[in-house]
């Protein structure tokens, strides 16, 4: 049974004040919290085994690797891809999406288009304007409409045979919208483009299954979902990932080196140069393990319940607009207050001990869309509660009094 006061004291930081005033943590769409079972695990693997991993014969560098490679193993079972050398790991969603985009330079010509979604992160535009620079292609967008969802019909006018990739956000961080992925996969593989998924916002809620998405590429954070900073994932279809060029050369990605020619080392060795955060792997197979033990249905339902009764609160604030209004969102509220300034408001609430992100969320294409400068956004995990959000409920009022 879910139980989130049991939950609760898993999570150090959530017994500690700010200001004064107990912590109400709602930035967890920026980055979430870590239980103790992570935390364990990262005491463990310094206190016990760190070491190099792949090159040792000694013991402690034998345990190191396993653990290394076991934690890329819960991570395959975690997403279903059907090899663990399918799992690329990365230092986070940014480096795999570089990584990616990085890979088809060689792959493009300058008649080739790339299909992206209004409602992405920047770290999911701007790889791609560079790639688009250094091959010519050209960058298409999906636009998207009041309620922050893609206009769909709109992407289906966009794809043609000069489609090679499309690169859409699985969840917007920015407001909470579920792109329907299933759909512009398939769409997109009529044409022959190959896709690849920012599952940055996606995997703190729901797990994905690589497989029956039938998805290229599906990139994720770990910090984002109970997991340390600085580790990442990449998912690739092996054909895909035998394709793509390195993209960082150095150790432990060949297979021999003379200065005439280097040859490569297999996957998933083949893109990981050079020695990987390996406490990072392990912390993260750790999380992935720690968030099955919860279960993603209880964990999506709750969260869902948070959503329902925050944004039923905040809606009875006079003059409060909620931005992302699509029937298809994860716990993620974005909003302002008329007239006032969303860092303002911020400011006022961290006094209150309630931490909530401020500004553009790295996605000023959709701020523009709203012509605001930002938002304030209040983002649930499932170790929130409902008496949290009466709490930012008070504290937004209070602010609107201070301020207005
Ligand atoms: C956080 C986030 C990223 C970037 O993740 P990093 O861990 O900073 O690399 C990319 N896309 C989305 C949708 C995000 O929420």
């Amino acid at each position: 049974m879910f139980n989130v006061e049991t939950i609760r004291k898993d999570f150090p930081i959530l017994s500690r004040k700010v200001n004064g005033k107990p912590l109400v943590y709602f930035d967890n769409a920026a980055t979430s919290q870590t239980p103790q079972q992570v935390i364990d695990a990262i005491v463990d693997y310094y206190s016990n085994y760190n070491a190099n991993i792949h090159r040792g014969v000694h013991t402690l560098s034998q345990e190191a690797t396993d653990k290394y490679e076991q934690a890329r193993q819960k991570i395959q079972a975690h997403f279903n891809a059907k090899h663990a050398h399918e799992i690329i790991f990365t230092s986070g969603t940014t480096h795999g999406i570089n990584l990616v985009a990085n890979g088809f330079s060689s792959l493009l010509t300058k008649d080739d288009e790339i299909i992206v979604s209004a409602l992405e992160h920047h770290s999911n535009i701007v790889p791609w304007q560079m790639l688009c620079e250094r091959t010519g292609a050209s960058l298409k967008v999906i636009p998207m409409n009041q309620d922050g969802e893609l206009v769909i019909s709109e992407f289906d006018n966009l794809l043609s045979n000069k489609t090679k990739l499309v690169f859409v956000n699985h969840i917007s961080n920015a407001l909470g919208t579920i792109n329907p992925i299933e759909y512009i996969i398939k769409q997109a593989h009529l044409v022959g483009a190959a896709v690849l998924i920012d599952g940055a916002q996606s995997t703190p809620h729901i797990k994905p299954d690589v497989q029956a998405l039938d998805v290229d590429f599906y990139v994720a954070s770990a910090h984002k979902m109970c997991g340390p900073t600085g580790q990442g994932m990449l998912y690739g279809k092996e054909a895909w990932l035998k394709k793509l060029p390195p993209y960082q050369g150095g150790g432990e990605m060949i297979a021999e080196v003379t200065f005439e020619k280097t040859t490569y080392a297999d996957l998933p060795h083949k893109f990981e140069a050079g020695t990987p955060n390996i406490c990072g792997g392990i912390a993260f197979g750790a999380a992935v393990d720690y968030m099955n033990a919860i279960g993603f249905d209880a964990i999506a339902a709750y969260e869902h319940e948070l959503l329902e009764y925050a944004t039923k609160q905040l809606l009875t604030i006079e003059g409060l607009t909620i931005y992302g209004t699509s029937k298809h969102k994860t716990s993620v509220i974005s909003f302002n207050l008329d007239g006032i300034h969303p860092y303002d408001v911020g400011t006022i609430l961290d006094k209150l001990g309630i931490a909530v992100r401020t500004g553009h969320h790295c996605a000023q294409p959709i701020m523009n869309f709203y012509s605001i400068p930002g938002t304030v956004r209040a983002s649930f995990a499932f170790y929130n509660t409902k008496a949290e959000i009466d709490a930012l409920v008070t504290g937004v009022k209070k602010a609107k009094m201070m301020l207005s």
